[in-house]
């Protein structure tokens, strides 16, 4: 496996793949962990925790530069993301034993109540685009319940996996309560199937999801997916147009595009359309690309230049089939993957910039004459993951996002972004189950019914 730094192209570092051996061996290590892990207080595993919490912020330079070298994110962007590990590490260290107490139910019986109880070992398969924030978010409330981890990273950002290996032991957690396994995603099946391994969660591709679901199912162990979205908008006749356009633009650019629940499909009604589109394309043609150690620069290259080239398809091919490209769509010149902040409109079903994830800075503008359409249009996809909506009529919001949206999750007037006190997932084809809060806590528990005569 090679970490390749994408703004320069040069290899960082090649990893050589462990073997099934060492796996098999590295997983047992994992298990006789999880044998007294699971022993441990809330206090005992809090005070690990907090120490991870406080190594993240400590060494936020030094983890932020690293995610920048191997997947391309801005520096600011990448602070921001380590910043968000130690909140996350915070806020189960200090909520984890309350999401877990007992919860008493009344029966006929003398006392009856839910006990929840960890499980053990849990694989999680994770992606690049948020190398640290997507661990993280699986591996704080996993082993404050008492579970204990294997990390499968996206082979482009073994660097990050290591790194978060190393975090966690430095921060004092007992050895192997967490553990990379430095393999390629035809080696997962494997792991799920090793009876040591009691579930399984993956941040990627519903490509991915699918594949790891079946393997799952196969051998009847839980999932957790979190796939792909695209989140479609809403821009309501009263819509605050140049906050909408701003906060619009802002999601469709984060992380150069590359987020499950960036802002894609903007969705918008006809009286408002032109000025919306006006300073969308204005905001867009912004943004400046380039270095991302650069203070200056606002987006990055893509991580890879695979996954760029197949972003450049996907708007050529609506292009050929009548998309209007409004700005961008060519690949710039150099070696670096960089895509231009590109805009479509006139975009229509059979086109991939309908149909698919755009994962990159391509926005997809689309001219509806009522409310009605509009939720017609954002509902006519296989994802389900976030959306929003932009309204001066708050009541009407909240009951477009109750009833008319569907997907995981709603905002009004703002972008979607997740939150270590809410809940965070998708329906349909982004896939099931939820992290985050108290109820991603409970995903991996044993909901343990006990009833006393
Ligand atoms: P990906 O290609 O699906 O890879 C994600 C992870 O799955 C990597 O570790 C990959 O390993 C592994 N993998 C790929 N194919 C597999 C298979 N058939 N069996 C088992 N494991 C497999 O996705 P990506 O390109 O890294 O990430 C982008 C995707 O993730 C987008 O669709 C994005 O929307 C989604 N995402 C979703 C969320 C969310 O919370 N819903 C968050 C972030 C990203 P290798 O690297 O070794 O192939």
């Amino acid at each position: 496996m090679q970490s390749i730094n994408p703004f320069t192209g040069q290899i960082i570092q090649e990893y050589p793949e462990y073997s099934p051996a060492e796996v098999e061996e590295i997983i047992l290590k994992v298990d006789r962990a999880y044998q007294s892990w699971k022993q441990t207080s809330f206090e005992q595993r809090a005070v690990c925790l907090k120490n991870l919490q406080a190594k993240l912020l400590e060494k936020k330079e030094e983890l932020a530069a690293i995610i920048v070298s191997e997947m391309g994110k801005i520096k600011r962007e990448a602070l921001g993301e380590v910043e968000k590990c130690a909140l996350v590490c915070g806020f189960y260290a200090d909520n984890a034993e309350s999401f877990l107490k007992n919860e008493p139910i009344k029966t006929e019986a003398s006392e009856s109540y839910i006990s929840y109880q960890p499980i053990g070992t849990i694989l999680a398969v994770m992606p690049w685009n948020f190398p640290f924030w997507q661990v993280f978010r699986f591996l704080a409330p996993a082993l404050m319940a008492g579970n204990t981890g294997v990390l499968k990273h996206a082979s482009n950002v073994s660097g990050c996996a290591l790194a978060i290996e190393q975090l966690v032991q430095d921060a004092g957690f007992p050895d192997n309560v967490f553990r990379t396994l430095l393999i390629g995603s035809k080696s997962v099946k494997t792991v799920i199937e090793n009876p040591l391994i009691k579930a399984v969660t993956l941040t990627g591709s519903t490509l991915a999801g699918r594949s790891v679901a079946s393997v799952a199912g196969s051998v009847l162990k839980k999932s957790v997916l979190e796939l792909g979205g695209s989140d479609p908008y809403l821009i309501l006749e009263d819509a605050d147009i140049e906050t909408a356009a701003r906060l619009c633009v802002t999601s469709r650019l984060l992380n150069a595009g590359q987020s499950c629940i960036g802002a894609k499909r903007f969705i918008i009604i006809d009286s408002v359309y032109d000025q919306f589109k006006t300073e969308f394309v204005r905001l867009m043609s912004q943004a400046t690309f380039g270095d991302p150690l650069d203070p200056q620069t606002t987006v990055g290259p893509l991580a890879r230049t695979d996954l760029r080239d197949e972003l450049h398809q996907q708007v050529e091919k609506s292009r050929q089939l009548g998309a209007t490209v409004l700005l961008g769509g060519s690949i710039p010149e150099g070696e670096a993957p960089f895509y231009p902040p590109t805009v479509l409109e006139n975009v229509v079903p059979g086109m991939p910039a309908y149909h698919e994830e755009l994962f990159g800075p391509v926005a997809v503008l689309f001219r509806v004459n009522s409310e009605d359409e509009a939720i017609r249009i954002a509902n006519d996809t296989v994802f389900g993951l976030g959306a929003g909506i932009f309204t001066a009529d708050i009541e009407k919001g909240k009951l477009l996002a109750e009833k008319g949206l569907e997907a995981g999750c709603v905002f009004v007037n703002d972008f979607v972004k997740s939150d270590p006190r809410l809940p965070f997932g998708g329906i349909r084809e982004s896939g099931y189950g939820r992290e985050l809060s108290a109820i991603g806590i409970r995903e991996f528990m044993n909901v343990k019914t006990v009833v006393v005569k």
